[in-house]
């Protein structure tokens, strides 16, 4: 049996009042304001589908769903998950575990962790104890801070 590691980040910028609400993890919270992005902007599932696909050694979420596509055009990135850990498996690794944190000044995550790591679990079909998330706020400083962006890093660890 072997082990890889897999990393991931990502940022999408906060758009303006009035876009929400904000999808994080495959779920949508209620907020005034949506994230930026070609796709649906789910910086969380970005950071993952990223982590799983750089454990396997494959091309990264940019050359597998160009944002010049219009295919990925708002696209759900559930599917851009689903399709990438499909790529992982067929290269014979299987999750053993993921971590995640999540950097965002508002709304508040905590209300929010379970329904985000059941969904995560879900679309992946692993349980919740392999699904690891933490949150943190920008302290008011930076781009995340000031509520400019939602900043997302994930490890991955995959078994063959
Ligand atoms: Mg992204």
């Amino acid at each position: 049996m072997s082990f890889r590691i897999g990393l991931g980040e990502d940022r999408h910028r906060l758009d303006e009042p009035g876009t929400g609400p904000l999808r994080i993890g495959g779920v949508d919270i209620p907020h005034d304001r949506g994230l930026v992005g070609h796709s649906d902007a789910d910086v969380l599932l970005h950071a993952i589908t990223d982590a799983l696909l750089g454990a396997a050694g494959l091309p990264d979420i940019g050359q597998l769903f160009p944002n010049t596509s219009e295919e990925n055009r708002g696209r759900d990135s559930a599917d851009f998950l689903q399709l990438a850990y499909e790529k992982v498996k067929a290269e014979g690794y299987e999750l053993v575990n993921l971590d995640c944190v999540i950097h965002m000044q508002e709304p508040k995550f905590a209300p929010h962790k379970e329904a985000i790591q059941i969904r995560i679990a879900e679309l992946l079909g692993v349980s919740t104890q392999q699904v690891g998330l933490k949150a943190k706020t920008g302290e008011g400083v930076g781009p995340v801070g000031r509520g400019e962006s939602i900043d997302a890093r994930c490890v991955v660890f995959v078994e063959h």
